[in-house]
């Protein structure tokens, strides 16, 4: 039996009926655009979230986290709607009520995502959790279904305006893949991206640094892009090509101006990195990546000294690539490098933070993983 197996029996008394596992993720490239119907080129890391369950025979959930010293929550089925107070097991009964299951379940988890990295521990719960359900309960899901029903769950259980993305290659990865996605009609597309094959490594850096700004910053960001849109009566900045964002640019404010660039020259850098990996051209896909992190920095303004620094020592130490990834303002950076010199670049880093007086930041390493998956059934 394995160790939450063996959890699940002493906390709930009996052996669980399956096991499901889903990843946390990494945007490789697409960044602030999938509000903007753009592409995005995330991949599952290899770290995941666990949930055993067990099918009950009453209307009772009880739930318990191996991070949450296994405090068992029970609650009735029926009670689960949004606006239920509870803690972080909102997450899990969020997906139960969006997905309807009306019948009880024990679940026990053990996350191994660490938790407000910019991993999306989140969305790893729900889908470990979504995936457990839909075997446990027969209930037929598709992926992109579950995608859309545990975003539901985030967004309207939990109450966090997130997007899709997360969930998607929380669910939809493939090992050794990145999951190629269209923001405008949730197409995905798998695109090989074997960087352990040319002796390469994704270095994810958590520089620990949280901006006020992040809410406030993300709102006027979207508002930049949604005037954009507007003046131009356009559907979305999908719509615009860099010729006519430059033959309308007086119709723009300065900072109008630069917010599209941003957008509409990420788009083609997601594709154009599309290209690159295809043909295991990662020399190309390090310049992608630092064009990414340039124009998030200088044209989009959401990069903070912690994250320029994160980057700026990734590439002295030799890193192929480098950029912030998610929303920006702090969270994390990513390093294309070379696997052999993933202790050089990390003490390089490590160097680089503390010769400027910021809090010393912390290091994750994955390769493209496999998304969801039912690992042990009785
Ligand atoms: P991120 O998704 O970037 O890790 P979030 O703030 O979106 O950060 O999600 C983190 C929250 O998800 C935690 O505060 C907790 O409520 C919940 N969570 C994630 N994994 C677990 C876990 N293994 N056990 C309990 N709660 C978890
Ligand atoms: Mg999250």
């Amino acid at each position: 039996m394995s160790v939450i197996e063996k959890k699940f029996l002493e906390i709930f008394g009996k052996e669980p009926d399956l096991v499901a596992a889903a990843p946390g993720r990494v945007n490789l490239i697409g960044e602030h655009i999938d509000y903007s119907d753009g592409f995005v080129l995330p991949f599952a890391i290899k770290d995941r979230t666990l949930v055993a369950a067990r099918k009950r025979d009453d209307s009772t959930i009880r739930i318990a986290s191996m991070q949450r010293r296994n405090k068992v929550v029970t609650v009735d089925i029926n009670r689960v709607k949004p606006g239920l107070k509870g803690e972080w097991e909102r997450y899990a009964l969020g997906v139960v009520w969006s997905m309807g299951v009306k019948t009880g379940v024990d679940l026990l988890i053990d996350g191994h995502v660490p938790l407000g990295a910019g991993l999306s521990s989140s969305a790893a719960l729900e889908c470990s959790v979504a995936t457990a359900m839909n075997h446990l309960f027969g209930l037929g899901f598709t992926l992109e279904e579950l995608a859309r029903l545990t975003q539901k769950a985030e967004n309207q259980y939990v109450g966090v305006p997130c997007g899709i993305m997360d969930q998607s290659v929380s669910l939809m990865a493939t090992q050794g893949s990145a999951l190629l996605l269209d923001c405008r009609d949730l197409n995905t597309k798998n695109i090989p991206f074997d960087v352990a094959a040319s002796g390469l490594e994704l270095l994810i850096i958590d520089t620990q640094a949280h901006h006020a700004l992040t809410d406030g910053g993300y709102a006027e960001r979207r508002a930049s892009c949604e005037a954009v849109v507007a003046k131009l009566a356009i559907a979305s900045l999908r719509e615009l090509s860099m010729e006519q964002l430059e033959a309308s640019r007086s119709l723009l404010t300065d900072t109008e101006y630069l917010r599209a660039r941003h957008a509409v020259t990420e788009m083609k850098r997601v594709l154009d990195c599309v290209d690159a990996l295809t043909s295991s051209d990662f020399v190309r896909v390090g310049q992608l990546l630092n064009q990414s992190h340039a124009s998030l920095r200088d044209d989009y303004a959401v990069s903070c000294p912690e994250l320029d620094t994160a980057v700026d020592a990734a590439l002295s130490a030799g890193a192929l690539g480098s950029r912030m990834v998610g929303g920006g303002f702090g969270g994390s950076a990513i390093a294309l490098i070379q696997a052999v010199k993933t202790t050089e670049t990390i003490k390089m880093i490590e160097k680089a933070f503390s010769d400027r007086g910021f809090k010393a930041p912390r290091f994750f390493t994955s390769l493209p993983s496999q998304g969801a998956e039912i690992i042990s059934r009785r």
